[in-house]
């Protein structure tokens, strides 16, 4: 894409400031925090408060139970789906608002292995998210070792998909690298997989919310990804679940085996059927009674999205993690903190991450000077950027403390011990 003329970027930059000041003043944030972990637990949209008011003061302790009905509660996780839908290309039918990631990524392996029988191979990058690789474990132990999940370099898996061909049943990948921030690029790799014949799970925990997706357009098959990272639906929201409309008959017909199969999933729920029916739709993937409270937490926070055109957020999310790296040049080469996140920033998602002995001590100390970010093993130092609340001066702010972090040492003084949560 070729750079638009010099006065048009003045336009765009102007009313992208004004966009995202807007969306700015929708955020609870401690006065002097730079808080760049919103890839980890997007901060507090203001009008949550109110709505947790309203849910647990007027609905749950005035209207108690009748408010299952009189305020929708049941309705809540295909409601919050639909918003989620508009922001990952989706139709509002073909997402749901349910459970936690790793449970449907659960739901989704264990169905899609029994769309592809007699093929035993799960292929999915040695670099991606621990719970990720650990439910396929569990899901190929369960299922007596027939299948076999293969681990796969990020570069090198294009190869292995074409290498076991027919034998691949699925491909589960994170879009985004939740260590160095690499981006997959879905369309292209959906093809390769589709070539051999397999089945496609996208975990978009670190993409939904920043990255621009085009799920049904990319003829993705499934997706799960996360409500309180970037969406905002505060700590443990649940998570979501997507399926391509390819696969909506399959639902209908009761064709597509439900991996669990809850008294929500049955087509009505409170006929109190001895006998399981699934729901024609979506809702074949609830599984428990919805978690009323943390859905209408997410269900508010997913409003600061409104009339924000996901590819202006991509614009000024790259803006700010090329600053970041732009000026963290000479204090990444005089401590010699290695970026291991692309420099390409059609490669990267919204996070910098850097390499270093003592990553976990500088982090420490950064928090301490009000710049928070996060840590992961077994070296990394993890910024995440998200327009909606963190702007360009907050980048350069952020560098400032950092340079003085590091000058103080202030990074030396910090205990050895790591705290349960890095
Ligand atoms: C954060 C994250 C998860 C989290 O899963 P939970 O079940 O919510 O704990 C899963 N996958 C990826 C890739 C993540 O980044």
């Amino acid at each position: 894409m070729s750079n638009p003329p010099k006065q048009m970027r003045a336009t765009v930059k102007l009313m992208m400031n004004s966009v995202f000041t807007k969306s700015r003043e929708q955020f609870f944030l401690p006065s002097n925090v730079i808080y760049l972990d919103g890839n980890s637990l997007g901060a507090l949209p203001k009008a949550v408060v109110q709505r947790m008011q309203q849910v647990v003061g007027e609905q749950w302790g005035q209207d108690l139970i009748r408010s299952w009905n009189t305020h929708a509660w049941i309705e809540l996780p295909q409601r919050v789906g639909a918003k989620i839908a508009r922001l990952v290309g989706a139709s509002p039918d073909s997402v749901i608002a349910a459970d936690s990631t790793s449970l449907n990524i659960y739901k989704l392996l264990l169905s899609t292995l029994s769309m592809r029988p007699g093929r035993r191979i799960i292929i999915s990058d040695i670099g991606n998210f621990p719970t990720d690789l650990y439910i396929a474990q569990g899901i190929v132990q369960l299922l007596g070792n027939q299948h076999e999940l293969i681990l796969s370099e990020t570069s090198a898996l294009a190869d292995t998909i074409a290498a076991h061909g027919e034998d691949v049943a699925v491909v589960m990948l994170t879009q985004v690298d939740y260590r160095t921030g690499a981006l997959h690029d879905i369309e292209h790799m959906t093809r390769k997989i589709h070539q051999v014949g397999a089945l496609a799970i996208w975990d978009l925990a670190h993409s939904a919310g920043i990255v621009p997706l085009a799920l049904e357009a990319w003829g993705v098959d499934f997706a799960v990804g996360c409500g309180y990272k970037y969406l905002c639906g505060g700590p443990g929201a649940p998570a979501f679940a997507y399926i391509h409309p390819r696969y909506h008959p399959d639902l209908a017909q009761n064709t597509l085996p439900v991996a669990l199969s809850g008294w929500m999933g049955h087509s009505k729920p409170f006929d109190f059927d001895p006998y399981y029916h699934p729901s024609p739709d979506l809702r074949q993937l609830l599984v428990g009674t919805p978690a009323v409270l943390s859905l209408s937490a997410l269900d508010t926070a997913l409003d600061v999205f409104d009339g924000l055109d996901m590819a202006v957020v991509r614009q000024e999310s790259l803006a700010l993690t090329t600053r970041f790296i732009e000026l963290m040049e000479p204090i990444a080469e005089q401590y010699e903190f290695a970026l291991v996140t692309p420099r390409d920033p059609h490669q990267r998602g919204s996070q910098v991450s850097y390499g270093s002995d003592y990553g976990y001590h500088i982090v420490q100390a950064l928090i301490q000077a009000g710049v928070v970010g996060d840590f992961r093993a077994p070296n990394i130092m993890r910024f995440g950027f998200t327009p909606l609340y963190i702007s360009l001066d907050d980048v350069a702010e952020a560098v400032a403390r950092f340079a003085a972090v590091m000058q103080q040492g202030a990074w030396r003084d910090q205990g050895l011990a790591r705290l349960a949560v890095t």
